[in-house]
């Protein structure tokens, strides 16, 4: 059957579609039956990623930067905002058009839901709480960023895109919902997008030096993918409105991640320690109260499975 063919199936837009959490969620919206349009400008994204969904009649790739207007026939009931360059060193490669897809991008994509009457669903981000003073972090924290710092470009590109999100929920009614990503991991992560995890693998698994920020007292809270992407399909079932944190809580420092990869690839690389980007944030873990009460979620892949199933795709690629 053609997608036309199949009556009553929801249809969701997905910006972003090709990139590591995109080309998943594609996949999850795939299996809960609903049509699915990808749109990516493969600033950071892979047609590697979705090559598998090609021959689904269900599924729809359209090469567009969000941060331009989009045109689209049809019905859509569903947006998934997910465009973004996210990785550290992507957005200081591309501070503009990562400032436009988190303010021109959700602009577009809203008014695309507003156009269409569709539920409309943004990922945010832990960067909207900077490097905290509070910790864990629950939705209610404000976050301490430094907009003129070289994560501003993320961050506050991210800050604008919740408040323009909910100006759309309270000034037009549109039934918007906003995920908090905290760091998340595993397969379909570039080798190359400079983030701790893709970093300290590959490091690893050709035995060089893995490379320590700083001490490596910093620390993280490492969600895997499948725990993340659940968490993302309830909330956008949902009818809830405010932010959702959604990460897990298991809280580790940098250099106790070197040493379990270090471990679980029986590498012989050694640790060496680089200079502490600016604006680094010294801690983040996510209170995930809200998602625990309102989504009855919470992770379930602790991390050294996550880590296992991560690095022997790593070993694949
Ligand atoms: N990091 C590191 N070595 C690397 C890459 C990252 O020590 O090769 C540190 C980085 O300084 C940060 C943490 O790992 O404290 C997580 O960095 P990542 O880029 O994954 O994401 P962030 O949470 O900073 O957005």
């Amino acid at each position: 059957m053609s997608r036309e063919d199949k009556v009553g199936m929801k249809t969701v837009l997905i910006t972003g579609g090709a990139g590591f959490l995109g080309s998943h969620l594609c996949d999850r919206f795939l299996k809960e039956s609903y049509k699915v349009i990808c749109m990516d400008n493969l600033i950071t994204g892979s047609l590697a990623n979705i090559s598998h969904l090609e021959k689904n009649p269900d599924f729809k790739f359209i090469k567009h930067n969000v941060s331009e207007h989009i045109d689209l026939t049809g019905d859509v009931d569903l947006v998934l905002h997910f465009a973004s360059p996210a990785s550290p060193i992507d957005y200081l490669m591309h501070p503009i058009p990562t400032l436009k897809v988190g303010s021109l991008g959700t602009h577009n994509t809203l008014g695309v839901a507003k156009v269409k009457n569709a539920k409309y669903l943004l990922a945010s981000t832990s960067e909207v709480y900077g490097d905290p003073k509070v910790n864990p972090q629950p939705e209610s924290y404000y976050g301490h960023v430094n907009c003129v710092g070289p994560r501003g470009v993320y961050d506050e590109a991210k800050r604008f895109a919740e408040a323009i999100t909910m100006a759309y929920h309270k000034a037009h009614g549109l039934d918007t919902r906003i995920v908090r990503i905290f760091n998340c991991y595993g397969p379909r992560m570039r080798k190359n997008d400079g983030r701790v995890i893709p970093n300290f693998i590959t490091q690893a698994l050709k035995n060089e030096p893995i490379t320590v920020y700083g001490k490596g007292d910093q620390t993280r809270s490492l969600c895997f993918v499948t725990d993340l992407i659940e968490g993302i399909f309830r909330l956008s079932q949902s009818d809830i409105h405010g932010p959702v944190n959604i990460g897990n809580p298991h809280e580790l420092k940098i250099i106790g991640l070197a040493k379990l990869i270090i471990a679980l690839t029986k590498s012989k690389s050694k640790i060496i320690y680089n200079p502490l980007p600016i604006d680094d944030p010294k801690l983040r873990q996510p209170d995930i109260s809200r998602a625990r009460k309102l989504l009855n979620w919470s992770p379930k892949v602790d991390l050294e499975k996550g880590l296992k199933e991560t690095i022997d795709w790593f070993k694949g690629g």
